[in-house]
């Protein structure tokens, strides 16, 4: 490796890394990922280095693996749930001192300067990048981070446990904002993985009665232990009228269901960056009576660092199912059978 300014010594120069060959079937019979060895990245001028330790398997990386997602960057590495410890920094580069552990998130970089994010709303930016698409994540032995997108992890947090917090639960926070829940209101949550198992502990923390649909009998099983009213399955009526809603499966069918089981007034928040097309809607038995149907597109740092914050302070724990390195490729075709408790997530170097 290159002399840096500033790194611990003798890293070495080749790594261990999941690469994206051709996107396709995660469970078909051309395997999507190969485990290859590759040159560790170098660190850019404001970038920092980080030896993983930790790394999330989150349903985006099944995407991106899958071809749901276009592909951004050829062979790229997936993941960007990153719990990694500094071992350097690039030129110009001082915010976090070598041996600190830090977290590197979803969003990877934003212009700065366009309208979204001079208004606050960098989620938005149209020149945005996106760590394990844009650019190679963290299902490898080192990554990169530009300083300014990475954040301090608590110490309350092992490095497994932190992991699913960077996406899922930011991502699960900002789809709570979004979806506009009313103080001691009604929630349903559709789909029960690693967001929405982080995002139920959020919302009952605050008093808020939440309601779970989704298909797996484990994953209710697990939502009525985490203390939710009701679980049901994913087209099922619900029990009562819910205020609010937040959609986490990427299934467009589950829509209509969702929104009739609204109340008046009521806002349903679509979590995925991904979704099959939404069948046709009936005005009167789904929109009528001000009900409200948004997305969520990623996040903004200011979430990130109230939500990291509020994990804190809630003791917010993840359910993890550690796995190691080597079965990347087994986690995503977990994640896609779907009836999971809590998140996978990759043990990749020593604590
Ligand atoms: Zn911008
Ligand atoms: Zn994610």
């Amino acid at each position: 490796m290159a002399k840096l300014p500033e790194a611990v010594p003798n890293l070495p120069s080749n790594m261990r890394a999941w690469q994206v060959t051709t996107p396709g079937p995660i469970d078909g019979p051309h395997a999507p990922l190969a485990f290859v060895t590759k040159p560790v990245p170098q660190p850019q001028p404001g970038e920092t280095l980080v030896r993983v330790l930790a790394c999330g398997v989150c349903h985006t990386d099944l995407h991106v693996s899958e071809g749901d997602l276009p592909v951004h960057h050829a062979h790229v590495t997936p993941g960007h749930e990153i719990v990694g410890e500094v071992v350097a920094n690039g030129a110009q580069t001082s915010r976090f001192k070598l041996g600190e552990r830090i977290g590197i998130p979803w969003l990877r970089w934003t212009c700065g300067v366009c309208r979204y994010c001079r208004s606050g709303r960098e989620n938005l930016c149209p020149h945005s990048l996106y760590t394990g698409w844009d650019h190679d994540g963290g299902y490898a032995e080192y990554v990169t981070v530009p300083e300014g997108f990475a954040y301090r992890i608590p110490e309350r947090f092992a490095s497994v446990t932190a992991a699913p917090l960077l996406c899922a639960g930011i991502i699960g926070y900002r789809a709570f904002e979004r979806a506009n829940v009313p103080a001691g209101g009604r929630l349903g949550l559709y789909g029960f993985g690693g967001s929405a198992h982080i995002t139920a502990q959020i919302a009952i923390d605050q008093g808020i009665e939440v309601h779970i649909f989704t298909r797996g009998q484990d994953a209710q099983a697990f939502g009525l232990k985490l203390g939710a009213a009701s679980a049901q399955g994913a087209y099922d009526p619900s029990p009562v009228k819910l205020d609010s809603a937040i959609m986490f499966a990427p299934v467009g069918d589950m829509v209509p269901n969702e929104l009739a089981n609204l109340d008046k007034g009521g806002t349903l928040a679509l979590a995925g960056i991904h979704l099959s097309d939404i069948p046709s809607l009936n005005y009167q038995d789904h929109l009528f009576h001000e009900k409200n149907l948004t997305s969520v597109e990623s996040n903004t740092r200011r979430d990130g660092e109230a939500f990291l914050t509020l994990a804190d302070r809630l003791n917010i724990q993840p359910a993890t199912t550690p796995v190691a390195f080597e079965h990347a490729d087994e986690a995503l075709r977990t994640v896609k059978r779907g009836d999971l408790q809590g998140a996978c997530v990759l043990r990749i170097g020593e604590d």
